[in-house]
């Protein structure tokens, strides 16, 4: 089956073509000052265009065009609800009408990190596996799970896909979602500098100097010694571990797929989560396996396949 798919990311947008598992083609559109969704459509209509005829395959031959978007998404209603400051526009947008207009596709959208799963299921990670979790740790921090084979929605497209809202400390900061505490809120990138601020030794670290705080450069210092950086690495890993352990006993699964691109620093992180999960999780059964998402930033792109081909109404 081909398809083409678009994971609107916070700072870039990726673009792909699929054969089934296999990504064809992909590109990369630069998002991060664009103002509205809509501004973007004409850029992500050539970018689609470039890759069907890079790969010379006709809008045609696909069996449709599916979206990662970060937000609520209902997929059976083909609706985007709603969205955390970026893409704002896109409740108002009637996409599937683009898409059909456009190329003469039918149109699916999904939460970004639940395409990163189903892609991770499909071609990457957890192949072996019916039931699992997945968080990506970013900017913000995504979650997804699958029971049973299912992609778990609920009532209002909203299960499963909050994970990063899940409060790891109910005295912690407010978050972006309007909760206190949440993983997002104690450890991903866009709270990032204000946990390193906030650690005793701050001013004398080498992170204050950094005009510009993400995870690379924390674990890099970390790795170096530094002993303030090893303060908030030590702290991430924690928020992360104990996210882990909240979704393993919301939704029983057996992998836990840990992606994003502070996976470039896997093995510390896998290592630590394992750990935590395997001393801290209540399981009757074994202990869930912590695992790195195989696909890196493409894992929501080969979401594409699985989510075209699902029987949405069953
Ligand atoms: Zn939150």
């Amino acid at each position: 089956m081909l398809a083409l798919a678009l994971d609107m990311g916070g700072t870039h947008i990726g673009c792909g073509i699929l054969d089934d598992e296999t990504l064809l083609r992909s590109s990369s559109l630069d998002s991060q000052r664009a103002e509205s969704l809509s501004s973007l459509l004409p850029c992500i209509e050539s970018a689609l265009r470039d890759l069907l005829k890079q790969t010379g395959v006709s809008a045609e031959q696909c069996a449709g065009l599916a979206i990662g978007f970060p937000g609520i998404v209902d997929v059976r209603e083909g609706k985007i609800l709603s969205t955390l400051k970026k893409y704002e526009d896109a409740i108002e947008l009637d996409l599937e009408r683009w898409a059909r207009d456009r190329f003469g596709l039918r149109l699916r959208m999904e939460n970004d990190a639940r395409m990163a799963l189903l892609g991770e299921q499909y071609a990457g990670a957890a192949r072996d596996s019916r039931d699992l979790v997945m968080i990506t740790l970013g900017t913000g921090i995504g979650g997804a799970a699958m029971i049973m084979g299912k992609l778990l929605r609920g009532a209002h497209a909203q299960a499963g896909c909050l994970g990063g809202h899940l409060p790891v400390d109910f005295r912690g900061h407010p978050c972006t979602c309007g909760n206190i505490g949440c993983a997002e809120a104690e450890a991903a990138g866009w709270s990032l500098p204000r946990i390193a601020r906030e650690m005793p030794g701050f001013e004398g670290s080498r992170l204050s100097s950094l005009s510009d705080l993400d995870f690379r450069a924390l674990f890099e210092w970390a790795d170096c010694g530094d002993d303030v950086a090893r303060s908030v690495r030590e702290h991430c890993l924690r928020v992360w571990a104990a996210n882990a352990v909240a979704l393993i006993h919301a939704y029983d699964p057996e992998v836990v797929v840990i992606g994003g691109g502070v996976m470039q620093s896997a093995s510390v992180i896998l290592r630590f989560v394992q750990e935590y999960v395997k001393k801290h999780a209540w399981t009757c059964w074994g202990t869930p396996q912590v695992r790195a998402a195989k696909l890196g930033g493409n894992a929501a792109l080969h979401g594409a396949t699985p989510l075209l081909s699902e029987n949405l109404h069953p």
